[in-house]
C-alpha cells in the first residue's frame, strides 16, 4: 500500500475558506435573498452549488444600487468604503463582511495614512478587485503601480511624504527591491509590507512533498493559474505529476506502482473534492 501525504496548505487559504463558509452559513439561515458582491471564489462548481441554494452574484455597483432588500456578502478580496456606504443607505439591506482580516488591515492603514495627508502608493495589479478595494479607502492622492517602471512614470518627488502598501499576493522579493529604490528617492517614506504568505507557503510545501514522492496529484481547475504554477513546481521535483480537476479524473490513472504519493491542491479547490480524492487514493492504491 502506498504512503500518502496530503499537503496541509492544499486548497482554500484562511481568508477564502472563512468567506465561503460565511456564504453557506447565510444561505442556510437568511429569510430573504442572499447576494455576494462578485463571485465568492473563482470556482464554477462552488458558485453553481451556491446558486442552487439561492445565492446570487452582484456584478457591479449599479446592481447593488438597484437592490432593494436582502443580505449582501463582501468576499475575501474586500471592497472600497463606497460599497459600505451604499449598503448603509438601504434600510432593508444587511451587509455581511467576509473581507479577509489581512486585507482589512490594509484598508485601515490606507485610510489612516491618507487622512494624514500622505501620498499613497499601492504596489500591485490595478485591475485586481483587491487593489481596487484598497484604493477605495484613500483620498485622491493615491497611485497604483505593478513594477519599478510604472513607479518611475508616477513623478514621485523627494519632497513627497509617501506611504506604501502591497497587494497581498505581490511577490515579496520584488516588493523589497521596489522599496529599496523608493527609499533612495523619498525622504519621508513609510513602508508597510502587507504581503500574505499563504501562496508562498502552499508552493513551498508542494515542492517539499514532490521532492520526496514518486508521484504527485495536483487538484484544481485547468484555468486556475495558481494550480498550474503548483503543477510546474511539482514537475521540477518529480517525474510523475497528475493534474486533475475532480475525483472522476482519477479513474484512468494507474498509481499502483508508486510507493509514495503526494497530494496538493490550488487555492480555489474545495475541501470536499480534496477529501474525495484522498479517500480514493488511500483505499485503492
Ligand atoms: Fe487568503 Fe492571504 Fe488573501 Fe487572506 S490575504 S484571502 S489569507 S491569500
Amino acid at each position: 500500500m502506498a504512503e500518502i501525504r496530503l499537503a496541509e496548505t492544499a486548497g482554500f487559504c484562511f481568508g477564502v475558506r472563512r468567506a465561503v463558509e460565511k456564504v453557506y452559513e447565510e444561505a442556510g439561515k437568511a429569510a430573504g435573498p442572499v447576494y455576494t458582491y462578485g463571485p465568492v471564489i473563482h470556482n464554477e462548481e462552488v458558485v453553481r452549488d451556491l446558486e442552487k441554494k439561492g445565492v446570487r452574484v452582484l456584478h457591479s455597483e449599479e446592481e447593488l444600487k438597484d437592490l432593494e432588500e436582502g443580505t449582501v456578502i463582501i468576499r475575501s478580496h474586500g471592497v472600497g468604503k463606497k460599497i459600505y456606504d451604499i449598503c448603509a443607505g438601504k434600510d432593508k439591506v444587511r451587509l455581511v463582511d467576509a473581507t479577509c482580516p489581512f486585507v482589512g488591515k490594509i484598508h485601515e492603514i490606507v485610510r489612516r495614512e491618507s487622512a494624514e495627508g500622505r501620498r499613497i502608493l499601492i504596489i500591485g495589479d490595478a485591475s485586481h478587485p483587491e487593489v481596487q478595494g484598497i484604493r477605495g479607502w484613500s483620498m485622491d492622492n493615491t497611485d497604483i503601480a505593478a513594477s519599478e517602471e510604472e513607479i518611475r512614470g508616477l513623478g514621485i518627488s523627494p519632497c513627497n511624504s509617501l506611504s506604501v502598501v502591497a497587494q497581498t499576493t505581490y511577490n515579496s522579493k520584488k516588493f523589497i527591491e521596489v522599496i529599496d529604490k523608493l527609499k533612495n528617492l523619498v525622504y519621508d517614506i513609510r513602508c508597510f509590507n502587507t504581503i500574505c504568505n499563504a501562496t508562498q507557503e502552499r508552493q513551498t510545501e508542494a515542492r517539499n512533498i514532490a521532492s520526496e514522492a514518486d508521484a504527485v496529484i495536483v487538484i484544481g481547475g485547468k484555468s486556475s493559474s495558481n494550480t498550474r504554477k503548483l503543477v510546474e513546481i511539482c514537475r521540477e521535483e518529480c517525474d510523475n505529476v497528475f493534474f486533475i480537476q475532480t475525483a472522476e479524473d482519477l479513474k484512468p490513472l494507474t498509481l499502483t506502482s508508486f510507493d509514495r504519493i503526494g497530494i496538493t491542491a490550488g487555492a480555489s479547490t474545495p475541501q470536499n473534492i480534496i477529501e474525495e480524492v484522498q479517500n480514493i487514493v488511500r483505499s485503492e492504491f
